[in-house]
């Protein structure tokens, strides 16, 4: 197929860039072909530190690159400045566990957005300035909202009776707060989360001057650019009569769900989904051959549940490009906010985290279940890559040693380490046209944002998995292990 002709005079002893990892060693039988960053591709084609990493750390191990990050956010940092907006953005720590997410965020001058009392207090020991420190916690104890006032970090308070905790801690003294701010625009799907503009005012009235309102937030479901617009509008509308009842409003945060695409390639996006629907049709129709999931899982097709779009049209600068010429009454939605002189935040997680992660596993078993059905068991279990989606829907990769024999061709499913039957890493069907060996190495691509840490268990006492951080063509161990709940034991095999 390669046409080129090779080059004769290899005299100096170039650099010899290790040949790109062989994507076809593994597919789905409709591929869904991740995109990898240069970093990845270089580790992948290294098959000798893929194993040692697994040697010294234990399977699965999660490796972690924050060069992406600086990327990332620049692109955010770069739509904005395109519109003349002030502007920051609070990387979503909630997404990755890692401290090396932080000091790369810290370093970069972003802010943090913080879910929890540890990962308040461990953003403030790694030096995080608190003014680019928002605290929004689902539910926060008082010690946290005590640790936060202490600090001078804003709290998005997110109800009432959060308010009565936070004044109890206050003890009169004015607290800096943003107002979660629950939309009521119509098409916008009712949140748990905040309160409405209306209900929000009459409680400040009644906490008199103790309360000193400096941002208003939001955090919408979904990726749709149109619905930010949407509540833009109810948020400026509210930080108006916010102005009006005499509160210095400095800043709107839309909160995070800004989109990425974990695949290069619509069509094969269109082709896996064309193929799911075609299957059960087939099913049906009682003729069906060529199964592309666990039992025929049918992928929230049926309405169970969802997955991510694995494929995204419009990602980070793009997408947020749009949100801001975007219209509100009679003006864009950037023109509206300088005419304010307001900051727009947003507290982005997995997008910013696009292309930071992987994680590799090791081989344990190949086995057919009782019915004849291909198994491939890792050493891993299924929390360690997924997220509360259905399924991860890219095509792992198989790190294989350039000189191995190759094997039967095989269509397997990937089973973990959970005793529990439909114990599956990933439920899309498999082919491996050169068989897997039990010295291969099956890695994950890309899965910083949440895949790697936001469900992840020590179930059955099995550890953590570890993370390694990727720094100067060396890896080390991040800070984040050794200090956690169920924390992962040194290991090796
Ligand atoms: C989870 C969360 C985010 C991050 O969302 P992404 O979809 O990862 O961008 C931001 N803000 C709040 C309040 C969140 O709960």
């Amino acid at each position: 197929m390669n046409t080129t002709p090779t080059p004769t005079t290899p005299e100096a002893p170039t650099a010899t860039a290790p040949a790109p990892p062989d994507r076809s060693l593994c597919r789905g039988p409709q591929p869904l072909t991740a995109r990898l960053e240069p970093w990845m591709e270089e580790l992948l084609a290294d098959d000798g530190t893929c194993r040692r990493l697994l040697a010294e750390h234990g399977s699965p191990v999660n490796v972690i690159d924050t060069a992406p990050l600086v990327r990332n956010i620049g692109e955010l940092r770069a739509a904005a400045a395109a519109h003349g907006v002030d502007f920051e953005v609070y990387v979503a720590r909630k997404a990755n566990k890692a401290i090396a997410v932080v000091d790369a965020a810290r370093d970069a001058g972003a802010g943090i957005d913080v879910a929890s009392d540890d990962e308040l207090a461990q953003v403030l020991e790694r030096g995080v300035d608190p003014a680019k420190i928002i605290l929004t916690s689902a539910v926060k104890p008082p010690a946290t909202l005590r640790r936060a006032l202490d600090a001078g970090v804003v709290v998005s308070l997110d109800n009432l009776d959060e308010l009565d905790d936070l004044l109890a801690e206050t003890g009169g003294e004015p607290a800096d707060v943003a107002l979660r701010l629950a939309a009521q625009a119509p098409g916008i799907r009712p949140t748990r989360f905040g309160l409405p503009g209306d209900e929000w005012l009459e409680a400040l009235g009644a906490a008199g001057g103790r309360v000193r309102v400096s941002g208003v937030h939001f955090h919408l479901h979904g990726y749709a650019a149109g619905d930010r617009v949407t509540v833009l509008g109810e948020a400026l509308a509210f930080v108006d009569r916010l102005r009006e009842a005499g509160h210095d409003v400095r800043f709107v945060d839309i909160g995070g769900g800004i989109p990425m695409s974990y695949l290069d390639d619509r069509a094969e996006w269109d082709a896996f989904w064309a193929a799911m629907r075609a299957r059960r049709d087939d099913l049906r129709g009682g003729a069906a051959s060529g199964q592309l999931t666990w039992n025929d899982e049918p992928l929230g097709l049926d309405g169970s549940g969802v997955v991510y779009p694995f494929w995204q049209e419009s990602t980070r600068r793009g997408w947020l490009e749009s949100v801001l010429a975007g219209r509100i009454g009679g003006a864009g939605v950037a023109e509206a906010l300088r005419d304010r002189g307001l900051q727009l935040r947003c507290e982005p997680g997995r997008s910013v985290l696009d292309g930071c992660g992987l994680t590799l596993s090791s081989v344990a078993f190949r086995k057919n279940r009782a019915d004849g059905v291909p198994l491939v068991g890792l050493h891993m279990n299924r929390t360690q890559m997924r997220s509360t989606s259905l399924d991860v829907l890219m095509d792992p990769i198989l790190v294989r040693s350039p000189g191995a024999e190759a094997g039967p061709e095989v269509d397997a499913y990937l089973v973990g380490a959970y005793c529990i039957e439909d114990e599956l890493i990933l439920r899309r069907r498999l082919r491996f046209p050169a068989g897997v060996r039990r010295d291969d190495v099956v890695a994950f691509p890309n899965t910083a944002g949440y895949l790697m840490h936001i469900v992840e268990s020590a179930s059955h006492q099995i550890p953590l998995a570890a993370n390694v951080v990727r720094r100067g063509g060396g890896f080390e161990r991040d800070l984040i292990d050794g200090r956690q709940f169920g924390v992962q034991k040194e290991q090796g095999h």
